[in-house]
């Protein structure tokens, strides 16, 4: 039951990531809204030959490796991004659900025979869509440089969802469970309570980064970045956000280091900012609590 539903969860996730990858990554215009309905016009076609995809190229993963990852028609390369995208949107998911079950607590078995209340189904849904969003924002991000101002609205719509949802049911869970740190976030948090850390989370965020583009007079970070910092902020609250933000920092370091060693010497006028932050933000969920117990425990705090 549990390994048939991943797997369907898997399936829907790929076709979803495809769906994302025409219609708000591959079409994506700066000049137009992200939402246009112009993105969401016409069938997937070829970006070479222009060649609308006939149903048999459409299946997520199965066609690129089955195609060998040439268009059908034109045989010209299609990029790897395609089956990238799918198969890290199916693996969302499939494992963002997976993974929060067993940090809230709740029945994997009842989750997946469909027997879990419906607010827990919504809950995890929220937080599945906001991975999906920041998988989005980092192609965006990397490809254009900028972060369309829809991403900010989307999370605080989400972070305010999963706020109120923890808040009404959040006595169902494990404790500690406002934050990834889980009991870390008791020392690391002047404030407790869910909703008060999501304001502290999205105000300190939001500070820290303008504060950076002050001293750096906008050309260290931009205005999508104070942005970025305060919506994600609402949905992961502090500490979490903290801990991204300096993980976020130490990304970018070693990218700058990798770049260095290759003899890249001169910086790119731009760097986006985003790519990074994501990278802090999943590790913070995934091995924020791990990396604290690890801290605390070589410096015997
Ligand atoms: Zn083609």
């Amino acid at each position: 039951m549990i390994i048939l539903g991943i797997f369907i969860l898997f399936c829907f996730g790929t076709a979803l990531g495809s769906f994302l990858n025409n219609v708000f990554i591959a079409r994506y215009d700066p000049e137009q809204s992200l939402f246009s309905p112009a993105h969401f016009m016409g069938r997937s076609r070829c970006p070479h030959c222009k060649k609308t995809l006939s149903a048999s190229e459409l299946v997520p993963l199965l066609s690129f490796i089955f195609l060998r990852g040439k268009c059908a028609s034109c045989k010209k390369k299609i990029s790897f991004q395609y089956p990238l995208v799918e198969f890290v949107s199916g693996y969302i998911v499939a494992g963002v659900p997976f993974f929060l079950t067993k940090f809230y607590g709740i029945s994997l078995l009842a989750f997946f025979s469909l027997a879990a209340p419906v607010w827990q189904y919504f809950f995890l849904g929220v937080w599945t869509i906001v991975f999906l969003g920041l998988l989005v924002m980092f192609l965006i991000d990397m490809k254009h440089y900028i972060i369309p101002d829809e991403f900010h609205v989307f999370f605080i719509v989400c972070g305010a969802c999963i706020a109120l949802i923890y808040a009404f049911h959040g006595n169902d869970f494990f404790p500690f469970r406002e934050s990834f740190l889980q009991n870390y976030a008791l020392i690391l948090s002047p404030f407790q309570g869910i909703i008060s850390r999501r304001f502290f989370g999205a105000i300190v965020g939001g500070l820290f980064f303008a504060v950076l583009f002050a001293l750096s007079r906008g050309r260290g970070m931009g205005m999508g970045d104070i942005k970025l910092a305060v919506s994600s902020g609402v949905v992961f609250g502090w500490p979490d956000i903290g801990l991204a933000i300096f993980l976020s920092f130490i990304f970018g370091g070693i990218w700058a280091l990798g770049l260095f060693f290759r003899g890249v010497k001169t910086m790119k006028d731009k760097v986006p900012f985003a790519p990074f932050f994501v990278c802090g933000l999943v590790a913070t969920v995934f091995f924020g609590h791990a990396l604290m117990s690890w801290y605390f425990s070589v410096f015997r705090l």
